[in-house]
């Protein structure tokens, strides 16, 4: 965190979980102080819900709370940039790629003026195929604190490597010791925003570990990235995160580099996406004889039923290594 004056907010939310420390490294190598909102709650999922349509699903109900706490501290910028695509011929969801836009139409109108605090200037620059580190991009968003290229340059520098250096770090380690500290290992799959964020997942990976289950997941895979036959679905699977659940979901059950006990879909309600390819994945573990459990995240708050559901399952698997 730099002690600079100007001020940026970054909702923790969507994209967040994936790129969140390229744009911290690259925010503060420029000088500027970055504040994320504060972990999900109650609160903020109240707060977000005043805006989210009745049928929007969890995550986007959440984002809007995000966004909306950030306006209760003075900030200068708000960091909310736009993702299409992450790979060639598949798209984001439609909710993530409109969320700056609702952000603009429905959350300005309703907080700028009204607290007595300034409303941020939103950066909302458009990512887009292999982009997420696009130095063009970055060089445009770096002109809103310095003219100076070389600055913008070392910026960009210094956060694609600390992205890459904490990518690497941590399929190394996951190679590594870990896997040798817990009885059982599970993969766990679903947008990174679902299974990282442990409001809206009830805090799935840390009750594994307590059950002595390690969760495994898309960012323990190796760096170098795992290829699977998309052929059979049209387009090759449209979307960019429906195809990286299903790679990684293959990569598990190819049982390289480990062998996975069994294996979890987060998938949050009222997400189309995730209610077809639940059932496609689903399907291939059967096939394989891999032990399944869909984990549908709503908006209940009490743990009791994802905990349950939970225990039965690594019950079962435990049952079935004869323990
Ligand atoms: S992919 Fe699913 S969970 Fe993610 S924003 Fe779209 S509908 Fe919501």
């Amino acid at each position: 965190m730099s002690n600079s004056s100007i001020r940026l907010a970054v909702p923790r939310t969507l994209l967040y979980y994936r790129y969140f420390p390229l744009w911290e490294s690259f925010f503060n190598e420029l000088g500027v102080s970055v504040e994320t909102s504060k972990p999900s709650s109650a609160d903020i999922l109240s707060r977000g819900s005043k805006y989210a349509h009745t049928d929007s699903c969890l995550p986007i109900k959440l984002a809007f709370g995000h966004v909306d706490s950030l306006f209760d501290s003075q900030n200068d910028y708000l960091f909310l940039p736009r993702f299409f695509r992450l790979e060639n011929k598949s798209f984001v969801c439609p909710k993530v790629i409109g969320f700056t836009d609702m952000v603009r139409c429905c959350v300005y109108p309703q907080r700028s003026g009204v607290a007595e605090t300034k409303a941020p200037y939103l950066i909302d620059n458009l990512f887009d195929i292999h982009n997420h580190s696009n130095e063009k991009v970055f060089r445009d968003i770096g002109r809103h604190f310095t003219s100076n290229y070389l600055k913008i340059n070392r910026a960009y520098s210094s956060g694609v490597k600390y992205h890459k250096f904490l990518s690497d770090k941590r399929s190394s380690i996951f190679r590594g010791e870990i896997l040798k500290r817990f009885k059982m290992k599970i993969g766990v799959i679903g947008h990174p925003y679902n299974i990282h964020d442990d409001y809206i997942n009830m805090g799935v990976l840390k009750e594994l570990n307590r059950l002595d289950a390690l969760g495994v997941t898309y960012e323990d895979m190796p760096s170098d990235g795992f290829e699977c036959d998309l052929s059979g679905f049209p387009s090759g699977l449209f979307w960019s995160f429906g195809r990286e659940i299903y790679r990684t979901a293959m990569y598990f059950m190819s049982g390289l580099d480990f062998k996975m006990d069994g294996l979890i879909y987060l998938a949050p309600f009222g997400c189309g996406l995730d209610s077809i390819l639940v059932y496609i994945i689903q399907n291939e573990a059967r096939a394989r004889n891999i032990p399944f459990l869909n984990l549908t995240l709503d908006e209940h708050s009490a743990k009791a039923g994802i905990l349950t559901r939970l225990e039965a399952f690594i019950d079962m698997l435990s049952c079935g290594r004869g323990e």
